[in-house]
């Protein structure tokens, strides 16, 4: 039998209970580490652990000797970042290794997120600022003759993910940290994440993202935390000494996963969570066994297979079908975490694996982790031998489900046949899953033949599929949408047969973002301005940001947070000039729309507009406007035809504009290359305006919205995913609504959508149209952008024409009110003033008291 009962001794055959504990490591090194059982004075000298400039610059001190290894005369930024950010990650380990032994000596529960993707941004700053040593770190760095900015920029960002799925992950880490709840979070090592995007003749250009070439200062490989992952095969029936009927799956592949940790430190806490991230190798005795047989090449060339299964992190809005390496990701990190997660709780003495909904509270992020459920039935009864209605307990208790999204072809569904090649012995366990659960229907719903058909796990529909958002959903004791509409919708849309079967089952979690990151360390200017004016605690309790209200007509604090603004302003505009050579003027609106690019997202709207604009001005000599600079930055999936179209339409818009005398002085578009992170740190803060304007229903909640929100930008939006509430909690007054409602959208579906009425009766749009079509953009090419224009007009399912008229509507609206200064500031204060519930330290409070029932546990200072 290979990866058995006891999966550690299988990978290390001399110490089987332990050896492999990540947990267990930190405690033995905790020993004799530097602060363990020092005095609080030797503990803030010491070089590894000391928070004042001397140990900080001792550690940096060091760590170019002794870590990075170049003689002094060759020493550049980019070693004195990593020379930093390794005395950083010291200090984290200290405070890592005392919540590690806090949390296991105490019991508590962990929480566990499993997620295929964690954008988790440049790591430095944010570390710097949650330990609380960014003075004390650009003091030790101007000793060394280094600028702390300088440094700061060394950084590259591990890009493992798409947009907001994986940055609300990364959010929701920092939250748990913070709020001082242990919790691990789960996923892959991708050693190429998303794409760089350079932007070549106005077209996206794809360039591999080769982050780990540099080396990841912030991780600490554990390769003695490695489990074996089977893969193909078949499964065996037999039976055991005691005579009960049993199966064991007997692969046809196996790989090993070995674990990669980053500290996840919390703000002025001591509490360091941690992110595992696996990484995929071939296992060695295979390599060893074709080595034996004289076949050294087939052991190498399965060491290149196996290892290609973390290699590349798959872009989303592009069809999975078929793409098993896909299946093997999720299906390689999950299992590895499961592993993992059952063997922190075999190392707990005395505790069963009975216990694992009381330790552990395992959150799905999307369906991407859902085979989690039927793996971690796997484990229970073909491994740990409980029956199956105990396992079918305990799995349903210990997993959560979060949907996100309602787009019909984002749901994951796997073809039947490649999930049997691929996991038989999973395919089994989900065949008795929903055997058992049509039962359930079928007794609380008698003779409703269809609704079996369309709750069943298995879809009939064009070819067998799995139907993953119906696994996760039956083994979840919860599940969630990410905002208050978006929870409407799934409750009476995708999921509304399970919302019947099991009310209580489902809730709502609006998203949040954190404002450490978003706030804090993005807007240094706000941050400055709101210790001043409230004093500090806001940024670990963000609804003290209505402490702002009072002075949002105050004259002096309008014109200091308008200062602040104007420097964002004109940081962003260095940037843009630094990266597309276009320059925007501080002064003007600046009108951004930064989001991965996808017609439900709607950029060409924005540029409808911004044509109508160009229009006008061509059209009338004499007119002028309100100056606007138009900001854009996002990626499109590679193999998204559409989406890069609308890129090089932005492009060709832009070139257009930004070069016409006539219109220069009223109009200019940028599209800032690469968004990511680092530069989305410059971006929400210098907004004006936030482009809000997807297709009501489509948008789950946005995360971007909300941190425009935070740093006073005001949005121009539909009723869509949290711009709801964001338009809830900022009043009316302050948001620039417009568009057809959800149900307004599928009442237009169901008559038919004819496009070409709204063109019909607007000349005006027409114009427009026309104008994109006929070359005027393009330099008289009139086949570049005829797929956009044709897409509009043909059964365009975001309804762009349909909502091209309140839009330009809502726009006049804005400029308007861009005309009375005081009373945009007004506005934009109270934005801010009243977003507190946008931080995700709301999110996931309501996580862990509805979902996870867990608990702070503070580590004592
Ligand atoms: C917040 C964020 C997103 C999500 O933006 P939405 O507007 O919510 O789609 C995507 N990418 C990055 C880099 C972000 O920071």
């Amino acid at each position: 039998m290979w990866a058995g009962v006891e999966p550690s001794a299988q990978v290390h055959p001399p110490c089987s209970r332990g050896c492999d504990d990540r947990a267990v490591t930190d405690l033995a090194s905790s020993a004799s580490g530097p602060s363990s059982e020092s005095t609080p004075e030797q503990t803030r000298s010491h070089s590894r652990t000391g928070m004042d400039p001397d140990s900080i610059r001792r550690g940096i001190v060091d760590h170019l000797r002794y870590s990075i290894g170049r003689p002094a005369a060759t020493l550049r930024p980019e070693h004195y970042y990593r020379a930093l950010a390794l005395a950083v990650r010291d200090r984290m380990q200290d405070n890592r290794v005392a919540s590690t032994r806090t949390s296991l000596e105490l019991g508590h529960k962990v929480v566990c997120y499993f997620s295929a993707e964690f954008l988790m941004g440049p790591q430095l700053g944010v570390n710097l600022l949650d330990l609380g040593i960014e003075a004390a770190a650009a003091t030790a760095l101007a000793e060394l003759g280094q600028d702390l900015d300088e440094v700061l920029a060394c950084e590259e960002e591990p890009g493992l993910g798409n947009g907001g799925l994986g940055r609300l992950a990364a959010c929701y880490l920092d939250s748990l940290a913070t709020l001082e709840r242990p919790a691990i979070g789960y996923g892959i090592r991708y050693e190429y994440g998303i794409f760089d995007q350079e932007i070549r003749d106005g077209w996206q250009v794809e360039k591999t993202d080769n982050w780990l070439v540099a080396g990841n200062p912030w991780e600490i490989a554990k390769p003695d935390v490695s489990y074996r992952v089977g893969w193909r095969g078949y499964s065996e029936h037999y039976r055991d000494a005691g005579d009960v009927d049993r199966v064991r799956w007997v692969p046809g592949r196996v790989l090993r996963g070995v674990a990669y940790d980053t500290p996840v430190q919390g703000y002025d806490v001591r509490t360091c969570n941690v992110l595992t991230l696996w990484s995929a190798h071939a296992v060695d005795s295979f390599a060893l066994a074709a080595f034996n047989t004289g076949d050294y090449y087939k052991a190498v060339e399965d060491e290149v297979n196996s290892e290609t299964v973390t290699k590349v992190l798959y872009p989303n809005d592009e069809p999975e079908a078929g793409k098993r390496l896909r299946l093997l990701q999720q299906y390689f990190f999950v299992s590895c975490s499961l592993q993992h997660i059952l063997h922190i709780l075999d190392d707990l003495a005395g505790t069963s694996v009975r216990a694992l909904p009381e330790r552990f509270a395992v959150q799905l992020n999307d369906t991407h982790p859902s085979i989690a459920v039927a793996e971690l039935m796997r484990l229970l009864v073909d491994e740990r031998r409980l029956d199956w209605d105990e396992a079918w307990a305990i799995t349903v208790a210990t997993f959560g489900y979060t949907n996100h999204t309602l787009l019909p072809e984002a749901l994951e569904t796997w073809p039947l046949a490649m999930f049997d090649e691929s996991l038989p012995r999973h395919l089994e366990i989900i065949y008795e899953i929903n055997r058992r659960f049509l039962d359930e229907v079928r007794a609380a719903f008698p003779g409703d033949e269809a609704r079996l058909r369309r709750m069943s796990l298995i879809g009939e529909e064009g070819g067998k599929t799995v139907r993953m958002a119906h696994l996760a959903t039956v083994g979840s004791h919860a599940i969630n949408g990410v905002a208050a509409l978006h929870t409407e919708l799934l409750e009476h849309s995708v999921l509304a047969d399970f919302y019947q079967l099991w009310p209580e089952r489902f809730g709502n979690k609006t998203n949040g973002v954190t404002p450490r990151r978003f706030l804090a360390r993005a807007n240094p200017g706000l941050r400055e301005l709101l210790d001043a004016t409230i004093g500090p605690g806001w940024l670990t309790d963000l609804d003290r940001l209505r402490e702002l209200e009072p002075f949002a007509d105050d004259p002096t604090f309008q014109r200091q947070w308008r200062e602040v603004k104007r420097g964002n302003k004109a940081r962003l505009a260095r940037y843009v000039h630094e990266h597309t050579g276009i320059e925007l003027n501080p002064d003007w609106l600046f009108d951004i729309q930064v989001k991965r690019i996808h017609e439900y997202k709607r950029q060409h709207l924005n540029v409808l507009h911004i044509v109508t604009l160009y229009h006008r001005l061509k059209q009338d000599p004499d007119a002028t406007i309100a100056p606007r600079a138009f900001v854009f930055g996002g990626k499109a999936a590679p193999g998204y035809f559409l989406a890069k179209r609308i890129i090089k339409l932005i492009n060709a818009v832009g070139e257009r504009v930004n070069n016409d005398p006539d219109v220069n002085r009223f109009l200019r578009v940028a599209f800032v290359p690469n968004f990511n992170v680092q530069n989305a740190e410059l971006i929400y803060p210098a907004a004006d305006l936030s482009e809000q304007i997807s297709t009501a229903g489509k948008e789950a909640s946005g995360t971007g919205n909300m941190k425009f929100m935070m740093n006073g930008a005001l949005t121009i939006g539909t009723l869509d995913g949290a711009n709801v509430e964001i338009r809830d909690e900022a009043g009316p007054e302050n948001f620039f609504l417009f568009g057809r409602t959800a149900d307004e959208v599928e009442q237009i579906k169901r008559d038919g959508y004819r496009p070409a009425d709204y063109v019909d009766g607007n000349p005006e749009l027409a114009a427009v149209l026309g104008l994109i079509g006929d070359g005027t953009f393009t330099h008289g090419d009139t086949e570049v952008l005829r797929p956009v224009v044709d897409n509009l007009y043909r059964d365009d399912p975001f309804l762009v024409l349909a909502d091209y008229a309140a839009y330009l509507e809502a726009q006049e609206r804005v400029s308007a009110a861009w005309a009375d200064s005081a009373g945009w500031t007004r506005m934009s204060i109270y934005n801010s003033a009243r977003s507190g519930k946008f931080s995700s330290d709301r999110a996931i409070a309501e996580y862990c008291d509805d979902i996870w029932d867990v608990g702070p546990v503070p580590v004592p200072k």
